[in-house]
């Protein structure tokens, strides 16, 4: 069956008091329309999508609709019902089914899509809905007075969203109904308004419409809660030569050589550093306290650490745990191991069981296994918990 998406984004949508178009604002990385879009082009019963947008975004529209082969644009008109035509007059001839859905509504679930599909097919209209959960008044208004004339039943309530779904004859007919000066708030009101039954699909209470900066700022603290974190990897090296301490996660630990460096040349730390900027995409430790400068000569490693957690956290980052890998060929590292994790999770401001520290020897091969060198590995979390305010 041929299904086609139609996503209504034509408005400018500036209500939200943001400079650019409601769309165009941003939860977690992608905007409100790229999401709205993206999950009727993901879906794999959805044919084609057709956007409507305002004019100006056609002529610009955003690079990442070029990824989708499905995804075609229109643009749209003054309100939704007139943005739905445009998009209607450019159909496939195949399309038996057609979705419309409010582009401010960003978080609609594949299997509400699939659900709206399948009503759509069996009685020719449905649209997704919410039960009512509180009681509902119907009030008399005179001046500022509000009085209430009775209650009604919410059992017959509910509550419209979108996508509302229709065979090409129902919608074709609606369509026609609104260019003859019929005014529907909805493709439903105007199906209803052609005679049609149009059947309700269970909604999702997820599914909400971004209308107020309220709404945008609940939905970037839910993405930012539900985003999966971000991972960052370190690397660092020096020589063994005698004559230095040997420093690893802080701890000096007895033995005839040590790394040789600018700073204590602590490679965990070193290592833990890039790691943690690297997650965070904040640059690297020799861009932030690079050895050219002399206020970093003979600097504790642990204290440049402790430095980048804080850029970090002001960026907006929390560290979830660091692992880390030291290769030496020797001495042994593990009784000190105890002592670095301690270290290591001081600097970061988490708890010793989210680090980790293991040591490897490199089997004699190369520098490291000569003992001419030191090297560490890294990876460390980052979850994203302050959001940036939006304009
Ligand atoms: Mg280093």
């Amino acid at each position: 069956m041929h299904v086609t998406a139609i996503i209504a984004a034509g408005g400018a949508g500036r209500r939200i008091g943001a400079a650019r178009p409601k769309q165009l604002l941003e939860i977690a990385g992608r905007t409100i329309l790229q999401r709205s879009v993206e999950a009727f082009a993901r879906h794999s019963r959805i044919t084609d999508v057709i956007v409507a947008l305002p004019a100006e975004l056609v002529a610009n529209p955003p690079d990442w609709v070029d990824r989708w082969a499905k995804v075609r644009i229109v643009a749209g008109g003054a309100t939704r019902q007139a943005s739905v035509a445009a998009a209607f007059d450019i159909l496939a001839p195949l399309a038996e089914v057609i979705l419309v859905h409010d582009a401010a509504r960003p978080f609609v679930s594949e299997q509400l899509i699939t659900r709206c599909i399948e009503a759509a097919g069996a009685h020719g209209g449905a649209i997704a809905a919410v039960p009512v959960r509180d009681t509902v008044k119907q009030v008399i208004m005179a001046g500022d007075e509000r009085t209430i004339a009775g209650t009604i039943p919410r059992e017959s309530i509910y509550l419209a969203q979108t996508p509302q779904a229709f065979r090409r004859d129902v919608l074709t007919k609606a369509v026609a109904f609104g260019r003859s000066g019929a005014d529907g708030t909805d493709e439903a009101a105007l199906a209803e308004l052609a005679g049609y039954r149009v059947h309700i699909v269970e909604g999702d209470i997820e599914n909400v419409k971004i209308t107020t900066p309220e709404d945008l700022e609940r939905a970037r603290r839910r993405e930012a809660q539900s985003a999966p974190g971000r991972v960052g990897t370190g690397y660092d090296l020096h020589r063994l030569v005698e004559g230095r301490a040997l420093v690893i996660g802080g701890v000096t630990i007895p033995f005839e050589k040590g790394a040789f460096g600018h700073s204590d040349a602590d490679v965990a730390c070193h290592a833990a550093t890039d790691a943690v900027l690297g997650a965070a995409a904040l640059g690297d430790i020799g861009g932030h306290f690079p050895d050219t400068d002399p206020r970093w000569k003979g600097a504790s490693s642990l204290d440049l650490l402790r430095q980048s957690v804080s850029l970090v956290v002001d960026a907006g980052f929390g560290i979830e745990n660091l692992d880390v890998v030291i290769v030496l060929e020797r001495p042994k590292i593990a009784p000190h191991v105890p002592g670095i994790r301690a270290n290591l999770a001081a600097a970061l401001g988490i708890s010793p069981e989210r680090v980790s520290v293991k040591g490897k020897t490199n089997e004699g091969v190369d520098a490291v296994g000569r003992g001419e060198a030191i090297a560490a590995h890294a990876v460390a979390l980052l979850t994203q918990f302050v959001l940036c305010s939006e304009s």
